[in-house]
């Protein structure tokens, strides 16, 4: 029996007998020892490998992913690595540090023994736990392997740069022409298209470039490239996005488009400077996108039913409202999308343009040459507008000419600050709207925030669900009208938990979903609107009663319906 099974029974984790069954199952599987072990839950994974580690007598070491350097993955080809489960962590000098899950295997430290005499290191081995394992080795990859070869090839280029430029300083180009830095942004590019990231930020560290991406509303350390590389592929992509390159010292916005995977894709992008250097931001935004449909940005039931509602009338304001992020411009774009057909005349007034949809007119607000959201607001209504979307109204001129727009015929579409739907009523108030044109102006109000989707490929029924949580729904969900509560049909104890597996990335979320709170303005509302003792709280009662759902109502219905968890709505929740 192995010495890890002797020390389990000899700490009475497992029975004589159990192990002995353990034993004789792996030896007729192709399952090892610890992943017998981990998924029976026998003994929890870091206390399993703490253990590895002493008897083993190889040191055990949690990695941070974002430690391990892009260098260090070439020392190990990628098949050795899964196969064996061992991964380069670092490379200094000539040694590199190496993460295995086996290092006792005798087979793979034979592999490890060749691959350092082939390629001139000397290596120094860590226990990692398995779930570590499989975190790092999604660092491989074939574009990590594109990512070295630009990086090489960037490295190089730059050296003969500096013995041209001594030799002929007036005849060299511009670094960021030359086919290496072209190249390397290219990869970064593809690689944000690859991975479905939203933005990609490169910033300046003190001692190397860091490229990051925002995948699923977080953002993931990914690559580290030397700091001289920096400027030049910042100037690379002020040339793609037509921005001043000398100009380092004020941020700039500016945009371009280029093919990835023979798919047009625009970026947007920014500048920004930093004591270290310039920062840029770029926003993937990828075509076709915003084609999805009110069911899957996660609206359903009486939510549903408003808004298409609301959009079939012919004329009205609807708002979204939220924080920045929280998808109102998702939103916005995909009932226009609904709203453009043949025969209709759609202009929008945007800062900035997200996505270009066909036979709609987009139009950049340029408040530096006087062209802001009220003076453009006012040129676009003497073009004879059927649906006029506004990116925000945010100064008062705007609020005025926007609810102007709605009470002449048009549908109007904006987006407002405030945290909840309710919260529009006194904000249009403060704008200087009097409270009884609200409600013919006003046709809907979306408020929203977006939560991690559970992966359906491996998200998990929750075995015991606490009194606690218990007490949190009833509170919740109390409010709501009872007819509607039969109506929305959700059934209590089913919730579910995330898990990871591969196809989510070892998230347990894929994608994201809104949660929402949809307001129907009414006369009631208006009145108690006019009351100078106007509060919050009377506003959202009074809309409850008449059957509005709360963000808060709508993330917890969600989560028993296994779309979301319930940790992920009450993690929302906290940011209101
Ligand atoms: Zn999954």
């Amino acid at each position: 029996m192995s010495k890890l099974l002797q020390t389990l029974i000899e700490a009475s984790v497992l029975s004589q007998e159990d192990a002995r069954k353990l034993e004789e199952e792996i030896s007729s599987s192709a399952e090892t020892e610890e992943e017998a072990i981990l998924r029976k839950k026998i003994f929890p994974e870091k206390s399993l490998f703490e253990l590895k580690g002493e008897i083993t007598g190889f040191p055990f070491k949690l990695v941070e992913t974002e430690e391990v350097l892009l260098k260090a993955l070439e020392f190990i080809p990628e098949e050795s690595a899964k196969y064996y489960k061992m991964v380069p962590l670092k490379i200094e000098g000539n040694t590199l540090d190496v993460g295995m899950v086996f290092p006792e295997d005798l087979k793979a430290q034979e592999v490890l023994d060749f691959l350092a005499r082939q390629n001139r290191f000397s290596y120094k081995i860590y226990l990692i736990s398995l779930t570590n394992f499989y975190e790092i080795i999604k660092q491989y990859g074939t574009l990590k392997q594109e990512f070295s070869k630009a990086l090489e090839s960037l490295e190089g280029e730059m050296n003969e740069e500096k013995k041209s430029k001594v030799a002929a300083p007036a005849d060299s180009r511009p670094l960021s022409e030359d086919a290496p830095v072209i190249k390397m942004v290219a990869v970064i590019l593809k690689y944000a298209v690859d991975g479905e990231a939203s933005d990609i930020h490169i910033e300046p560290m003190r001692d190397k470039s860091r490229v990051r991406y925002r995948i699923d509303g977080n953002l993931h350390a990914s690559i580290f490239l030397p700091s001289k590389t920096h400027p030049s592929i910042v100037a690379r992509i002020k040339i793609l996005s037509n921005l001043k390159i000398d100009e380092t010292r004020v941020p700039q916005d500016g945009r371009f488009s280029t093919t990835v995977h023979n798919k047009e894709i625009d970026f947007r992008v920014s500048t920004f400077p930093t004591s270290l250097g310039e920062k840029v931001v770029m926003r993937v935004l990828v075509p076709g996108e915003q084609a999805a449909t009110l069911e899957d940005l996660g609206f359903d039931g009486r939510n549903l039913k408003l808004v298409k509602d609301s959009i079939q009338k012919p004329f009205g304001l609807i708002l979204a409202t939220g924080p920045t992020g929280s998808g109102k411009t998702t939103t916005l774009y995909t009932l226009l999308d609904i709203l453009n057909k043949e025969g209709v005349n759609i202009v929008t007034l945007e800062d900035p343009i997200e996505y270009f949809m066909k036979g709609v007119n987009h139009s950049q607000i340029r408040p530096d040459i006087g062209y802001g959201f009220a003076e453009g607001l006012r040129s676009i209504l003497r073009q004879d507008p059927d649906i006029i979307m506004v990116g925000e109204a945010r100064d008062e001129e705007t609020g005025n000419l926007v609810m102007h727009a709605a009470l002449t015929g048009h549908i109007v579409l904006s987006t407002l600050h405030t945290n909840n739907a309710v919260g529009v009523i006194p904000r249009l108030i403060d704008m200087g709207i009097p409270p009884f044109l609200i409600p013919s102006a006003l046709t809907a109000t979306i408020a929203q925030r977006l939560v991690g989707a559970l992966c359906p490929h491996c998200k998990k029924k929750k075995e015991n669900i606490s009194q606690d949580l218990i007490n949190i729904f009833e509170k919740e969900l109390a409010s709501i009208p009872q007819d509607l509560k039969s109506e929305l049909d959700f059934s209590f104890g089913e919730l579910y938990d995330a898990v990871g597996c591969k196809k989510c990335n070892w998230r347990g979320y894929k994608g994201r979903i809104g949660l929402y709170e949809v307001l129907e303005m009414t006369e009631e509302l208006s009145k108690l609107a006019i009351n100078p003792n106007l509060s919050e709280d009377l506003l959202v009662a009074e809309a409850c009663r008449q059957g509005m759902i709360t963000i808060r109502q709508d993330g917890l219905i969600k989560a028993l319906r296994g779309k979301t968890s319930v940790e992920e709505v009450l993690r929302a929740g906290e940011e209101m």
